[in-house]
């Protein structure tokens, strides 16, 4: 039903945003909604009690991971290499485990466009939120960009349905897909280490204005933080003054 509304009105987070709530008031009308992992009705319009408690034991413990590159620390210090480099984000955090279900629910939603796991990736996310982020003072959140080829190909910013959600939880003000524009390159998934620096060099630029802001990055999956890197090199160059990531999933 999402590919005909893609291909009949093009491309658009809006409209897929209205498929979505389409499909909320199809439940309404026939019933009560399924979990997206178990299928067993639930109150919840996402994933069911017994889900949640099985999935959030793949939580990411701010305790064992470093706050500037996501790496494995024994205490939640900074690692070896963010003591020496100082890391150009606040802080950094992800949810999840990049494990079953969270993965395969993700590749779902991404690349068979599931549109309706987006609740069920949201609730997930919200669920574990970064310590910090009650204290810090943010002015708004971004969500990670795609470049428009990306965007036409899959129909949707998969981390700006997360951002949405955050900015509507948290009451802060989610800036436009058109602020940070990307250039189109290939996947980063399909590359490694030195390669995927290469391969996002240079390919953000600031379009809005966001001069002495503090920014929420919201990403889905950050793996070698390469891209997040990139970008928030970008935004600091552009005036911004602090940024903090969110992603929902890091590899172990
Ligand atoms: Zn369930
Ligand atoms: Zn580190």
């Amino acid at each position: 039903m999402y590919g005909i509304f893609l291909k009949f009105f093009g491309n658009s987070f809006e409209v897929v945003r209205i498929a979505s709530l389409w499909e909320k008031g199809l439940h309404t009308v026939l019933g009560k909604p399924t979990c997206a992992l178990c299928q067993e009705s639930t109150d919840k319009t996402a994933i069911c009690e017994d889900c949640l408690a099985d999935v959030n034991t793949l939580w990411f413990d701010e305790e064992t991971v470093c706050k500037g590159c996501l790496r494995h620390t024994s205490d939640g210090l900074l690692c070896g290499h963010c003591q020496q480099h100082s890391p150009i984000t606040c802080a950094q955090f992800a949810s999840f485990q990049y494990d079953y279900p969270v993965k395969q629910l993700l590749h779902a939603f991404k690349h068979l466009r599931q549109i309706h796991l987006s609740r069920a990736l949201c609730t997930l996310m919200l669920q574990n939120p970064p310590i910090w982020l009650p204290e810090t003072p943010i002015d708004a959140v971004l969500a990670m960009p795609l470049s428009r080829e990306r965007l036409l190909e899959r129909g949707f910013n998969q981390s700006r349905f997360l951002a949405q959600s955050i900015a509507d939880v948290y009451a802060l003000p989610l800036l436009d897909d058109t602020a940070v524009l990307r250039q189109h390159r290939v996947p980063q998934s399909t590359l490694n280490g030195k390669a995927r620096l290469n391969n996002v060099r240079g390919i953000f630029q600031a379009a809005a204005d966001v001069k002495k802001s503090h920014l929420l990055l919201i990403d889905d999956v950050i793996t070698t933080g390469a891209t997040v890197n990139e970008l928030s090199k970008t935004l600091i160059k552009a005036g911004v003054k602090g940024i903090w990531v969110w992603a929902l999933a890091h590899p172990k």
